[in-house]
Formats: C-alpha cells, sequence, structure tokens
C-alpha cells in the first residue's frame, strides 16, 4: 500500500526512504533544582483613561486591597484580595522536571524579574469628576464590606479631566462629562502630556504606561491626508479637525515615550497613530479586552476545529446593566464591539483546509443588549453547532454569568506589567548584531485583546492557547530556556 505525503523536509538531518523517515532530532528538556535571586525593576505607574469606570475602579482598588492585605466578610464567609484570573499573578509555567521525574511548576511572574502588581501607582483621567471611591460605589462590583474598608484609600484619588467630544461615545453618556479639558483639540493633546509629565515627576516613576479604559467609542474613518500618516495625524490636531478622543491619547502617550494600550475594541491606533509609534519606538497594543465570551470562543472552536469537527454556526448574545453596556445600546458604539468580535475564530478556520474551502466560514452571530438590572453581572449565552462525521451534528450551548469588570482588572494588570516587561527586553541576531526591541505594535500581547494588533504582514493569532505559549516561551527564551513543548520523553521511553 501507499500513503501520500503532502510535503517532504529537506534537511541533511531527515533521510527519506520508500519504507522509512529516518530523523535526527535534539530533544531539549529542562531538569529543576531550587535557588532564587534578586533583580531590580522600574518604579512603574499607570495611568488609566476612564479611571472612574467600573475597570478603572475595580483595578485599582484590586491593587489596593491586595497591597493592604485586606479580608472582607461576606454571606459564604470570609474573603481574602487575590489576582485571580491574572496571567501574571495566578498563571504557573511548567519550567522543567526534577530529579524524580516530576514536572515542577513555578508562577507565571517568576519567569523574568517583573513588577509587582502592588507596586503600581495609578493615576488617570475621566470625565466624570467622581472620586474613585466613590467611582467604586458607583460601579456596584464590591462587596460592601470591601468598599467600607478601601473607602478611605480612594476617597483622595481623583481623575483629571479628559477630553469629550460627545460624537464618539453614545448621547446616554453625556450627563456623566462634567470634568472635561477645555480648549482646541492642540490645547488637549498639550494638557494630556503634561498629565503625564506631572504624573512622573511628582510620584518619582521611571516610567508610565497609558491604558484606555474608558467608553468604547465609534470607529473613526480613515481618510487620506487626515490619519493615514504620523505627520498628517499632527497637523490634524493642530488644525482641530477630526480626531477621536483615544487617538489624541494615544498620540500624546506615544509622544511622551509612555507605552499606549487599547482595551476598548474602537480604532484608535489609525494609521497616523501606528506610524508615530514606529517612529518613536514607542510600544503600542490592542484592542478590546479579551475577558469572557471571546476568550471562551477562542478555546472552543480551537478545540473543535482542532479535534477535527467543523464549526458552521457560532450565535453569541450578551446581556449586561452596567455603563458599558448602556453606551454600547447606541448602534454606532455596538458597531465596533461588534467588530471586534466578528473575527476572533478567523484563523482557527484558515489552519484547517481540510475543513474549510477557501473563503468558507461559520456563521457567526453576536447580540449584545443593555438590561439595566443585571449591572457588571454580564451574561453571555453561546451556541456552538458543528458538523460530525456522516451527516451528524452538534450543539454545544454556554451559559456565562460574572461580574465583567472582574475579568477585565487581571487583564489590564497583565498588560500593564508585560509591556514594562518587554520594554526590557532587547535581542540581536546573526544578521544583525545591534541589539533590537520588540516591534513597537506589541502582538506578544494577543492573549490579552480580543482583536490582537499585529505588526503589517504578521499573521494573527486569536487561539488562546497559541497566545499563551508565545509569551510564555519568549518569556522562556529570555533566560534561556528552550520553548515549552509538552513532548515528556523521558517518560515515553522504555
Ligand atoms: P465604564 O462605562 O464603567 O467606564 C468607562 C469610563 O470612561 C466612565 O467612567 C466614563 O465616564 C469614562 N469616559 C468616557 N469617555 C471618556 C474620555 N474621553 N476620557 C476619559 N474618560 C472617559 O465601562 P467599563 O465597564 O469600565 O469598560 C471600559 C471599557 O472597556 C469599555 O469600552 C468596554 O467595552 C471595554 N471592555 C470591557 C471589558 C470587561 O470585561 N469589562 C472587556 C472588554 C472591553
Amino acid at each position: 500500500m501507499e500513503a501520500a505525503t503532502e510535503f517532504v523536509v529537506e534537511s541533511p538531518d531527515v533521510v527519506y526512504s520508500p519504507e522509512t523517515i529516518e530523523a535526527q532530532y535534539e530533544y531539549r528538556t529542562t531538569s529543576v533544582s531550587r535557588e532564587g535571586g534578586v533583580l531590580k525593576v522600574p518604579r512603574l505607574g499607570v495611568m488609566l483613561v476612564g479611571w472612574g469606570g467600573n475597570n478603572g475602579s475595580t483595578l485599582t482598588a484590586a491593587v489596593l486591597a491586595n497591597r493592604l492585605r485586606l479580608s472582607w466578610p461576606t454571606r459564604t464567609g470570609r474573603k481574602e484580595a487575590n489576582y485571580y484570573g491574572s496571567l501574571t499573578q495566578a498563571g504557573t509555567v511548567s519550567l522543567g522536571l526534577d530529579a524524580e521525574g516530576k514536572e515542577v511548576f513555578v508562577p507565571f511572574s517568576s519567569l523574568l524579574p517583573m513588577v509587582a502588581p502592588d507596586d503600581l501607582v495609578f493615576d488617570g483621567w475621566d470625565i466624570s469628576s467622581l472620586n474613585l471611591a466613590e467611582a467604586m460605589r458607583r460601579a456596584q462590583v464590591l462587596d460592601w464590606g470591601l468598599q467600607e474598608q478601601l473607602w478611605p484609600h480612594m476617597e483622595a484619588m481623583r481623575p483629571r479631566p479628559s477630553v469629550y467630544i460627545p460624537e464618539f461615545i453614545a448621547a446616554n453618556q453625556s450627563a456623566r462629562a462634567d470634568n472635561v479639558i477645555p480648549g482646541t483639540r492642540a490645547q488637549q493633546l498639550e494638557q494630556i502630556r503634561r498629565d503625564i509629565r506631572d504624573f512622573r515627576f511628582s510620584a518619582g516613576l521611571d516610567k508610565v504606561i497609558v491604558l484606555w479604559t474608558a467608553n468604547t467609542e465609534r470607529f473613526c474613518e480613515v481618510i487620506p491626508g487626515l490619519n493615514d500618516t504620523a505627520e498628517n495625524l499632527l497637523r490634524t490636531i493642530q488644525l482641530g479637525l477630526e480626531v477621536s478622543p483615544s487617538t489624541l491619547f494615544a498620540v500624546a502617550s506615544i509622544l511622551e515615550g509612555c507605552a499606549f494600550l487599547n482595551g476598548s475594541p474602537q480604532n484608535t491606533l489609525v494609521p497616523g497613530a501606528l506610524e508615530l509609534a514606529w517612529q518613536r519606538r514607542v510600544f503600542v497594543g490592542g484592542d478590546d479586552f479579551k475577558s469572557g465570551q471571546t476568550k471562551v470562543k477562542s478555546v472552543l472552536v480551537d478545540f473543535l476545529i482542532g479535534s477535527g469537527l467543523k464549526t458552521m454556526s457560532i450565535v453569541s448574545y450578551n446581556h449586561l446593566g452596567n455603563n458599558d453596556g448602556q453606551n454600547l445600546s447606541a448602534p454606532p458604539q455596538f458597531r465596533s464591539k461588534e467588530v471586534s468580535k466578528s473575527s476572533v475564530v478567523d484563523d482557527m478556520v484558515h489552519s484547517n483546509p481540510v475543513l474549510y474551502s477557501p473563503g468558507e466560514q461559520p456563521d457567526h452571530c453576536v447580540v449584545i443588549k443593555y438590561v439595566p438590572y443585571v449591572g457588571d453581572s454580564k451574561r453571555a449565552l453561546d451556541e456552538y453547532t458543528s458538523e460530525l462525521m456522516l451527516g451528524g451534528t452538534n450543539t454545544l450551548v454556554l451559559h456565562n454569568t460574572c461580574e465583567d469588570s472582574l475579568l477585565a482588572a487581571p487583564i489590564m494588570l497583565d498588560l500593564a506589567l508585560l509591556t514594562e516587561l518587554c520594554q526590557r527586553v532587547s535581542f540581536c541576531t546573526d544578521v544583525d548584531p545591534d541589539p533590537q526591541s520588540f516591534h513597537p505594535v506589541l502582538s506578544l500581547l494577543g492573549f490579552l485583546f480580543k482583536a490582537p494588533l499585529a505588526p503589517p504582514g504578521s499573521p494573527v493569532v486569536n487561539a488562546l492557547f497559541r497566545q499563551r505559549s508565545c509569551i510564555e516561551n519568549i518569556l522562556r527564551a529570555c533566560v534561556g530556556l528552550p520553548p515549552q513543548n509538552h513532548m515528556l520523553l523521558e517518560h515515553k521511553m522504555e
């Protein structure tokens, strides 16, 4: 009998004969013995745009609660502050095998020296003037016993005035906008830059990272001459032509040499902003935190297609009752979210030409509804229908309920910590011995974003465990460890 092969490996280490393939393969594994060390990390400040929102106030509260080692009573017993949901703080990696052949797992954060979240310093902007304690109460996310303990620590934190351009967010947000920077776009840009410098200086920081966690804006049109190049974008701001608040923040951050990350779905990082980041060698990342439904999708569809099942229909309903939900109830803002949620399975579909013919896609429908009563406790209902062999069908239905901001806050933390870490990584190649950094579009952060930005021409990966492996293996490479291959060959040979 004969079996056709789709490819042959051309290598001096591989020899084909009609019956056999003989390969020389170097299997690299790691044996672990324990020893610690201490390394210096910078003092990092994080500026949140939308600081007084549910995510902003929850993240600030979470870091304070951990720093202060708070615990509080609830009807199901005492709870203690933790960082569950954070890849770096609550995730682990398998380092290798110990002398007995057992896998040794270490916290993700211990792979390389990272800033400790408890040491982060927060500041930020919001169009709403509520202090952070009041914002925490408005968010209705945290248990009352925790809020009471945090109140005195958050009361003095006041968001700086921000840029409010009504046509970019839903009209239902206008009542919040009592804390705005006056003046022209150019003056607003200068004020944001001054705020960043002021925070860096007054808090004695080595670095500042700016993270957009404000309302979802409508998409802005990319127009030649307006925002297509760095030069045009800067001129547009000077002339007071159309620019979104989030793009204004991105430009200010880049000009101040601070990484800018976009946690919402809109196209903040227009080509002109990306070019500016490239020119200034400043990291940018986005878009839209990958927290609940999309995270599950990027695992489940990977699992289905990876198992050889042909997923043909994905239908996702959401309802939520927080301010984000209210903002998303306006069609242009919903559209931004719909776009960002829609291409999250593309890479998995393209990865399998056995199942999908060119251009073939599963039906994919996303619905979001605002239901005030459920507050921050977002509901996500998903239905996945896949074809089985010989005409069978499999339908999976999921109902996911959880506090949206408690999913997003640890992601925001990881974004800041990993971005800062990446700023300290440099490498050189045989071709180019000069040390170089990562590309300014920091695609390594893809695990944390729904619609990951990648450098031009780079494949976009959405599959969650590929994204996780990428971070893990790059961090391992920085300490000279081989990539995690999960082969455990030591245990598979006689
Ligand atoms: P939120 O509405 O509670 O908070 C947003 C805050 O931004 C508000 O306090 C608002 O006053 C402020 N704001 C609006 N425009 C501003 C501007 N121009 N400058 C400064 N502040 C401004 O919303 P949230 O639940 O905290 O979510 C924040 C963003 O994160 C939303 O865009 C949401 O879609 C996105 N997101 C959230 C999650 C999640 O799981 N929570 C996941 C993915 C993306």
